[in-house]
Formats: C-alpha cells, structure tokens, sequence
C-alpha cells in the first residue's frame, strides 16, 4: 500500500474545520490592520533561499528539498529550484519584482505549506503550514518606526485572545544593527574561546561560524555556560536603545504583556532590531507557536531598494495543536441543517428541493430514494443533521412536506415555500 511520506500528513475532516476556522479569524483580524493577501509561488530559485535565509542557516545547509531543474530542450541550462522552506525571502522578492513600494502594498499576508527536511516529530513536520505576515517599504513611508514592532506584536496579541489561546508568552529582544553587533561578536568570541571546547559539537561549529548562534542551542548541559556569555542588549548602539524602548513602551501603553529574552537572537546580517517570539506552555519542546522580527537589510540583501520591514511567521500546525485544548473541530463544524429522504422514485423531486433549500444558504445532505425509511432515518442521524425532510408521494401531492427535527422527534407538515424559513430559524438558534 502506498501510504504519505513521512514528515507529511492528511488534513482530515474534522479537523479541517479548525484549520478553516483558525484561518478564517487570522484574516478577519488581519483586514482590521489593513494587511492585503499575496500568494507566492512554492518554489523559487534556490539562490533566493541562500541568500534570502542565509547560508549558514541549518535550513538552507541541511533542510531545503532542492533539485536541478533542466528545462525541456537539451540546449536549456539547468537551474537549481527549492521547495519554499519559509515565505518571508518570496514575499520580499514579489516585492522588489513588482515595485510595491511605489504602489503603497506595505502590509501583506500569505497563508501556505512550507517544506523543510527535518527529523519528524510531534509539531514537527517536513510538509508544515505557516501564517506569515510582513510589513515593508521605503523608509519615507515609516516602515522602520517602532510603531510598526508595536503594531505588528499587538496584533498578534489580539489574534491569540480571539482565538482563546489566552496563555501565549510575548518574548521580545533586540539584536541592534550590525554595527551594533561588530563589538558584540567579538566579546561573545572571547568569552568562548576558554569554555567552548567542553560544548556541544553544533555549539563548537558555530562559535566558528556565526557565534550568536550559541544561544539557538537547547543541549541542557551547555546552558550553564550559555548563562555566562554577554548579551547583545549591553552592546545596543544610541538608536537601537531608543528603539527597543519605544516598542516597549508602546506595549505597555496598549495593554500587551510580555518578557524580555536578551538569549532571543537571530543569526543573520540583516536582521536588526526587534525579534520576537510568542510561545505556548502545551507546546513541550515545540513551544514557539511564532516566531519573528525586523530585517531591515533584507530588500538590499536580495538586490532590492532601501526597504526596512518587520514580520513573523505563525507555525499553523502549532497554533492548532494549542487550539485545541478549548476548541474542538467538532465544535465549530457546520453539519447538515437537513437530511432530504425520497420515497420511492422521488429522487428528481428531492433534488429540486435540495436545490431551493441550498439557494437559501442551508446545508443539505440528500438521500437516495433506494433507501428505506428506517435506513433514511439512520442515515440521517448519522450525519448529524437536525431536521430529515420526507419527499413521498402525498407530499409532492399536496406541495407540503413531513419535517423531524431528529433531536426532539417533533413533526410537522410545512408547505414547500415556508420550509426554507422553518429550517432557518433552527439553523441560527
Ligand atoms: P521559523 O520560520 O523557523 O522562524 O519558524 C516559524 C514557526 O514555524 C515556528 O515558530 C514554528 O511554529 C513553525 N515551524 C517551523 N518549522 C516547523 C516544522 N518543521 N514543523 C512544524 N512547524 C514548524
């Protein structure tokens, strides 16, 4: 039996209907901050992630689905594409592309799967869904300001409570600029140099490659010394201070909670300023349900103008995880208002009704008018409709029909052009 690779997964009814209701409250409190959906292609040149996500990363080092891709005729040259492991690098391309900053789109949003080779586990997946959002635009349109960081984290507050995941944690840093970060590199170099020789071998890479990167490492027995290290706040340069104080203050003004985390870095050049993270207490391990920040270099780094912009990206997969301790798919799933059962050879008439009762926006299941009434009324409960509607012989006759409501056993005969408004009123109660 061919069965789905590990890693991905089925979305199966029910479920769906958390997914479609999670996704549903994400653009209705998106509309409200006027962010505007943008859907990118799934996969890209390659060279989009390296430069976009970094090289160094352990995404694009050791997780992206890559392939060369040779085009049809033998003279075309081949050009190595990728799965899109994450929708920030795609969404910022679409940008430069398109010139959206003369056109005033600052505030975009994308909701898709995202691909990336990693070790599957619980929360984790190589076919997984994101929620992201970006805001971004020349400097003269504010897209630096720390207003936008406020903006951007209160609203992802505001999601969160709607959604009824109630225990997020807010935790929030700063990374500076890279000036900031020259002085800070070279401490965290020193300070490592005597200690790193007794951590982790990741740790031991990175204090090589990219130092900052130590405090990504979650191996309990390097933390003690992660502790230890300086942190990149002591090396905030004048404006990065003013910055980071502003977007806190402006949080505390609106009412949004959180914690600073001076360990929450990002170990990329174009990565400034704010970064963030909302974690869930359920999660265990996987416990960042989000995850983002400014990248103010980003644009220049893909070739782009001068475009400051700050966004995240919800892991959807997560978000459901934490969702449903309150809400459960069968809670917010619309069954059949009515289940149409035709007597024998009414089959044409049941569907003329089917028709008129849907045009009314109200969901019908139909039966067969092979069935029994006995099997009609088992079919019907089994679906969970909570009316079964008879079409017979007399019925058609006499333009009115035979309604049960399966959880009282209350019947009623009601005449073709009223059916619609009687089985409404019990839909919307
Ligand atoms: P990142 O793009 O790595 O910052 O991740 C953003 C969010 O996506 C994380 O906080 C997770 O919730 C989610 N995420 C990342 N990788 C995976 C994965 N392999 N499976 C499920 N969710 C993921």
């Amino acid at each position: 039996m061919i069965k789905a690779i590990r890693g991905t997964r089925d979305l199966l009814p029910p479920d769906t209907a958390l997914w479609n209701f999670a996704e549903a409250a994400v653009r209705d409190v998106f509309r409200a901050y006027n962010f505007q959906e943008i859907r990118t292609p799934i996969f890209e040149s390659t060279e989009l992630f390296a430069r976009g996500v970094g090289e160094e990363t352990d995404i694009v080092s050791k997780e992206m689905f890559t392939w060369e891709d040779r085009g049809r005729a033998a003279s075309d040259r081949a050009q190595s594409l990728t799965l899109r492991p994450e929708a920030t690098a795609g969404i910022v391309r679409a940008y430069i592309e398109h010139n959206l900053g003369d056109r005033g789109l600052n505030k975009l949003f994308c909701i898709g799967p995202m691909f990336r080779r990693e070790r599957p586990q619980k929360g984790r997946y190589r076919q997984f869904y994101q929620i992201d959002a970006e805001v971004i635009g020349p400097p003269s349109s504010g897209s630096d300001s720390p207003a936008r960081d406020a903006e951007v984290l209160e609203m992802l507050a505001t999601l969160l409570d709607r959604l009824g995941i109630s225990d997020w944690n807010l935790e929030l840093n700063s990374v500076g600029t890279p000036a900031d970060r020259v002085q800070f590199n070279e401490a965290l170099r020193k300070a490592l140099e005597p200690v790193v020789g007794g951590m982790c071998a990741d740790c031991q890479r990175r204090a090589v490659t990219n130092p900052l990167r130590v405090f990504d490492c979650k191996v309990p027995e390097d933390q003690p010394v992660i502790e230890t290290l300086p942190r990149i706040t002591q090396f905030l340069g004048e404006d990065s201070r003013k910055h980071f104080d502003a977007v806190q203050e402006i949080l505390t003004k609106v009412g949004v909670r959180f914690s600073l985390n001076s360990r929450l870095v990002r170990g990329l050049d174009y990565y400034t300023r704010t970064a963030f993270e909302f974690t869930h207490g359920a999660l265990g391990a996987q416990n960042a349900i989000l995850g983002g920040g400014r990248y103010d270099g980003l644009s220049e780094a893909l070739g782009g103008p001068a475009a400051p912009g700050i966004g995240f990206a919800i892991g959807e997969d997560r978000l459901i995880l934490s969702l449903q301790e309150k809400t459960t798919a069968e809670s917010v799933l619309r069954k059949p208002d009515v289940y149409i059962a035709p007597m024998s050879s009414m089959n044409a008439e049941a569907a003329r009704l089917a028709r008129e009762l849907r045009r009314h926006d109200l969901v019908v299941e139909l039966g067969d008018d092979n069935f029994r009434l006995k099997k009609s009324f088992e079919a019907a409960t089994k679906t969970g409709a909570k009316y079964i509607l008879i079409v017979g012989e007399n019925e058609v006759k006499a333009d009115a029909f035979a309604l049960k409501n399966l959880a009282t056993g209350e019947q009623v005969q009601v005449p073709r052009n009223e059916l619609a408004a009687r089985i409404q009123l019990e839909a919307k109660s």
